[in-house]
């Protein structure tokens, strides 16, 4: 555990001395959990806005992208559910003032629970091990069967508490297991009140005439609106999917873990319109699409799993969870949902519109059924940024920080470094800067030793450093240092364009989806 939280402060420390990301508003000691992305951080969530936006709409004919307002009208909080239901049980302990989720704090006793499963399981693996049978211990160990059935009883408990909102069961759980503050260990706790997440603000000069509106909770509500609108000007049939990128506001209960839970954050959402009756057979290959898509970063396949919900949302048939292993342990990281007719028909009662599409084959009209992809970006910049930042041991002894981003991500793709600041070195790095600025973002970079330079290029992950020596003058050739194998070679200049771009790329991405 210790280690963990060691790995997350290095990861929190390292995005903030390079340049990736700050505090919000940090010379008046920063506002709790909102940050603001510093000149490294911007180019890295561009980036990856760029790989999931080319993901979306250039490689998919039938999906096209907008971007909707934040303020919307009222009513469509009403329809969505928002205003009724968009909140979190919180609970607070009387002794240390501190804020919780109670649902929170529950599933993290089972989690507990689980663990205890898992080292059962690991321990009789290490005892038997060739002959180990895990299916089998698993479907008959009585400790593990009594782990995981306590698990869902639990849940089970507090998803029917919640559902009835009674949240003096809610309560009552929590003190029957026992549940204390995880950090001074008190039981005092208060009653378990509703907290709406919408952030509130007016529209209008006025006092009495402003009308009251909310930031959006979530991007998808600005492509539901929308629908009919796309459909009939970009002429699509269905199936045909709507992308959208952009912040979306929550006022989380508990926010303590850096730009995992954000109260301004950023959402990359696809809503996939569908002829019902086919949107568990789409559902199914949005997950695998969605898979392939983070796959294709190279991050490893065992950094991921699917996490289907037992308990669905009112309005959804399917859903899972695309989790990552984040530096406290897997977490979501991408919702895929089946969301029925749910949200267009509640759009159609609250605002009197027909909003359907005639199918020419079914020779019918109906409200669409959806299928939606939705991931956060900060979550997305979090996994890439805490898995790639590594320290490495040299062959020297020496050490080294790290940032193997992919390539194509990568905020700076190559440095531009003249060995010296004499003898025309700087005027003919300068002239390579200028040719490779049109196609890359490069930095040039004179101040410090070579290899001070080289480490601070690879702290921030850049795949390219290009010095320039006295023999570049002679023979119009440089250094090309690669970021991972470190490897140098002398390679002519007019080489260079097409050497970083065959690495950088986002066709190297794409084309493994
Ligand atoms: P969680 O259970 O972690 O609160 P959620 O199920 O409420 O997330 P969704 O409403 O499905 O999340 O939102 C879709 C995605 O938006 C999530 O998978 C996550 O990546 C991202 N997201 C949601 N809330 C936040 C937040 N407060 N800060 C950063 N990203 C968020």
């Amino acid at each position: 555990m210790a280690k963990q939280e060691d790995d997350f402060k290095k990861v929190i420390s390292h995005a903030k001395e390079y340049g990736f990301i700050f505090p919000s508003s940090e010379i008046y000691d920063g506002l709790s959990a909102v940050y603001d992305y510093g000149q490294n951080g911007a180019e890295l969530k561009n980036n990856i806005k760029q790989y999931w936006w080319k993901a979306m709409t250039q490689l998919n004919e039938n999906i096209v992208g907008i971007d909707a307002a934040i303020l919307m009208h009222p009513t469509t909080w009403k329809a969505s559910g928002h205003v009724d239901a968009f909140n979190d049980p919180l609970i607070d302990n009387k002794d240390s003032k501190k804020r919780f989720r109670a649902d929170v704090l529950i599933e993290d006793y089972c989690a507990k629970l689980e663990d205890k499963a898992l080292k059962e399981i690991a321990k009789a693996k290490k005892r038997f091990g060739e002959a180990f049978d895990e299916a089998q211990f698993v479907s008959t160990n009585p400790k593990v069967l009594g782990y995981r059935e306590k698990q869902k009883e639990i849940l089970q408990r507090m998803a029917k508490s919640l559902d009835n909102n009674d949240l003096a069961d809610v309560k009552a759980l929590i003190e029957e297991l026992e549940i204390a503050d995880p950090d001074t260990g008190s039981k005092n706790w208060t009653d378990v009140r509703q907290f709406n997440l919408m952030f509130g603000t007016k529209l209008g000069a006025s006092a009495e005439n402003a009308t009251d509106l909310y930031l959006r909770p979530e991007t998808a509500q600005g492509i539901f609106v929308n629908f009919l609108n796309v459909q009939k000007t970009s002429r699509h049939k269905l199936p045909f999917g709507i992308a959208q990128i952009g912040k979306a506001f929550r006022n989380e209960i508990v926010a303590r873990q850096f730009i995992f839970r954000m109260r301004e954050f950023e959402q990359m959402e696809m809503q996939f319109f569908v002829p019902p009756g086919t949107e568990l057979q789409f559902y199914e290959m949005w997950k695998e699409k969605r898979y392939k898509w983070h796959l294709a970063l190279g991050l490893g396949e065992e950094n991921y799993k699917f996490h289907d919900h037992e308990k669905l949302a009112h309005y959804a048939n399917a859903a899972a969870d695309i989790e990552f292993k984040f530096p406290f342990g897997f977490k979501e990281l991408e919702g895929i949902h089946s969301r029925t007719d749910f949200d267009l028909s509640a759009h159609e009662k609250f605002s009197g519109r027909k909003i359907q599409y005639f199918d020419p084959e079914r020779n019918e009209s109906y409200v669409p059924y959806v299928v939606e992809t939705s991931i956060g970006l900060d979550r997305m910049f979090l996994a890439l940024f805490s898995h790639c930042l590594k320290d490495e041991v040299l062959e020297d002894g020496s050490s080294r920080t790290v940032l193997s981003l992919p390539p194509a991500l990568a905020p700076v793709k190559a440095a531009i470094l003249p060995l010296v600041k004499k003898d025309g070195l700087p005027e003919f790095a300068e002239r390579i800067f200028n040719d490779l600025k049109y196609d890359f973002n490069i930095i040039f970079e004179e101040k410090d030793s070579i290899g001070k330079r080289y480490r601070r290029q690879d702290a921030i992950g850049t795949p390219f450093c290009i010095t320039v020596d006295h023999d570049s003058l002679k023979d119009f050739t440089v250094t090309l240092r690669e970021r991972d194998t470190m490897k140098q070679e002398r390679v002519p200049v007019e080489n260079l364009r097409q050497i970083i771009d065959k690495k950088v790329s986002f066709r190297n991405l794409l084309s493994k989806i």
